[in-house]
């Protein structure tokens, strides 16, 4: 529990919630917990100023380490940058809303603390959504809901990459869905640039050529369920990544018809123009290990299965601002964390935080 003499500023008040003080602004009210995550937790409240419910999520101790701090930094700041408004395209649609329907829109940001060498507690407002995949997934999900689940993540995947953001940490906890079966990406806190990416060290770039089945921690005996990858595949891994996989049992591949079968998928409505056949398709060309066979986001966005969905205006939307590399640098907690003050204080000279 933290110090309940906590010094609460004008325009703020204090609540518990769980373990956590939120000092928050007295625009947002009623708030109540709805998840937790390895940053912080987040609250749902109601914005009396904009009259409708919103999410704040309060990043718990990102001073506490250099990781957390650049964390906190970057998904402040790319938050920010996805959620610019672009005025040619808002003002034809005549939107307060981010341009970007499927990432996730900041709202707000603030920290009841005034000064730089006070300043610990970040929080961020957003859009507010219902529930987040890993509830979604265990509903009954017929096939027009599913494929568009997937349309959106794909398009949210694409506006990621037009802006050179790899967003590392895709899993269903950072997607959320509204019951409307709107979705949105959510938490850039292991987001890296294209070229970062680039540069990073041969481990970390060997994790991008792990088998699907082991990113989607399907389990060691189903490991070798897609087969050995061929030859070509393999001379262009690391040495020692290569003599790992060289050394190993050489497998088969499982067909898809076995690894997905029919009985897996929703069954396919007469009026449907969508199949269990072409979700398997359009699985067998996603879950490919080599990333250059595997079916890129564009094509994926063509797929029979997916392209029931697709709209110009959505699929491209305009890129976002671009990141700031030289913010790449490695820097001590302090730097991170004047950085983030000027962020939060900028913020505010050009945004109406309070009303
Ligand atoms: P995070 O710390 O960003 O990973 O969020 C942790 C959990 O909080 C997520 O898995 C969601 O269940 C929930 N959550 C985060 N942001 C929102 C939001 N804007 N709307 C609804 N739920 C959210």
């Amino acid at each position: 529990m933290e110090p309940s003499s906590i010094h609460v500023p004008d325009n703020y008040y204090s609540v518990t919630i769980g373990e956590a003080q939120m000092v928050v602004l007295k625009r947002y009210q009623n708030l109540r917990l709805i998840g937790s995550g390895a940053q912080g937790i987040v609250c749902s409240a109601f914005d009396t100023v904009r009259n409708e419910q919103v999410a704040i999520k309060k990043l718990s101790r990102p001073f506490q380490n250099v990781t957390h701090a650049k964390r906190a930094y970057r998904e402040l700041k790319l938050m920010s940058l996805v959620n610019h408004k672009n005025v040619s395209f808002t003002t034809f649609y005549f939107s307060f809303y981010p341009i970007y329907f499927q990432i996730i829109g900041i709202l707000n940001c603030f920290t009841p603390q005034k000064k730089l060498d006070e300043f610990n507690d970040l929080y961020i407002v957003m859009e507010l959504m219902d529930a987040n995949l890993c509830q979604v997934i265990q509903m009954d999900l017929d096939h027009e809901r599913l494929s568009y689940l997937l349309y959106q993540m794909l398009c949210g995947i694409r506006h990621l990459h037009s802006a050179g953001i790899i967003h590392r940490d895709l899993k269903p906890s950072n997607i959320v869905v509204r019951s409307d079966c709107t979705l949105k990406i959510l938490d850039f806190g292991l987001a890296r640039t294209a070229i970062e990416a680039f540069m990073m060290t041969p481990y970390v770039v060997t994790r991008y050529y792990r088998a699907p089945e082991v990113i989607l921690g399907m389990g060691y005996k189903e490991n070798e369920q897609l087969g050995t990858p061929d030859r070509s595949f393999l001379e262009r891994l690391q040495p020692t990544v290569r003599n790992y996989v060289e050394n190993r049992p050489r497998y088969q591949p499982t067909p898809f018809e076995v690894l997905f079968s029919d009985s897996m998928f929703p069954m396919t409505a007469d009026s449907s123009r969508l199949t269990g056949a072409q979700a398997r398709d359009l699985l067998s060309r996603m879950l490919v290990i080599d990333p250059e066979r595997r079916i890129s986001v564009d094509d994926a966005l063509r797929h029979p299965y997916v392209n029931v969905w697709f709209d110009e205006i959505e699929v491209y939307a305009p890129p976002p601002l671009p990141y700031d590399h030289n913010m790449d640098v490695e820097q001590n907690v302090d730097s991170w964390r004047e950085h983030i003050f000027r962020e939060l204080t900028d913020y505010a000279r050009t945004h109406d935080i309070y009303s």
